[in-house]
């Protein structure tokens, strides 16, 4: 790992989110930023395994936008060019945009570096959490937006943060169209609403 050996001690005091994966995308380095990051978004649990040995990124990345970043890792580290690439973290109470750029070393490395781009206070409209979000049982929250799923209206998604600041238990992952669309570049052929 010796050609990697000039990044470690910049990611490890970086506040950058920072993260080293392997040509086969398992996490064999990461920073303390990255820790903080995780634990404070659920994952925990996850990544006390990526401790233990370097479990696959691919689980840490929500099912319906796992192909795109696996397809654009793949590309980076086969290029050998550096791709970047913007997205949406929020909090309940806070808007946030990151960017993540990937650092290809020698076809063998991806060096996934995250910096927080904006931060602001949201300015859409609250809506509060009531069993109407609950179509069947369940309530759909975006992956990317992390807007909630209203049976009521087609392609109508709402903010609400309660679920945002603690998910509910009976929740699934979707995209919502503006999102699918930001990620995709088109909008999804078949929606039921
Ligand atoms: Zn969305």
């Amino acid at each position: 790992m010796t050609s990697l050996s000039p990044f470690i001690r910049a990611l490890s005091e970086s506040d950058d989110i920072t993260f080293v994966l392997g040509a086969d995308r398992r996490i064999v380095q990461f920073n303390e930023a990255w820790s903080r990051f995780a634990l404070a978004n659920g994952g925990g649990a996850g990544l006390q395994r990526w401790e233990g040995g370097g479990a696959p990124i691919d689980e840490a990345i929500p099912e319906v936008l796992r192909a795109f970043y696996v397809d654009a890792f793949a590309r980076s580290l086969a290029s050998g060019e550096r791709w970047e690439h913007e997205y949406e973290c929020s909090s309940a109470e806070t808007y946030r945009r990151y960017r993540m750029v990937t650092y290809p070393v020698d076809g063998r490395f991806l060096v996934v570096v995250h910096s927080l781009v904006a931060e602001l206070p949201h300015e859409r409209a609250e809506c509060a959490p009531t069993g109407a979000y609950a179509a069947d049982g369940i309530i759909v929250l975006c992956s990317h937006c992390r807007r909630v799923r209203n049976p009521a209206g087609l392609r109508r998604w709402d903010w609400v943060p309660a679920y945002v600041r603690s998910p509910p238990e009976n929740v699934s992952h979707g995209l919502c169209e503006p999102c699918y669309e930001f990620y995709w570049g088109t909008l999804p052929e078949d929606d039921d609403g």
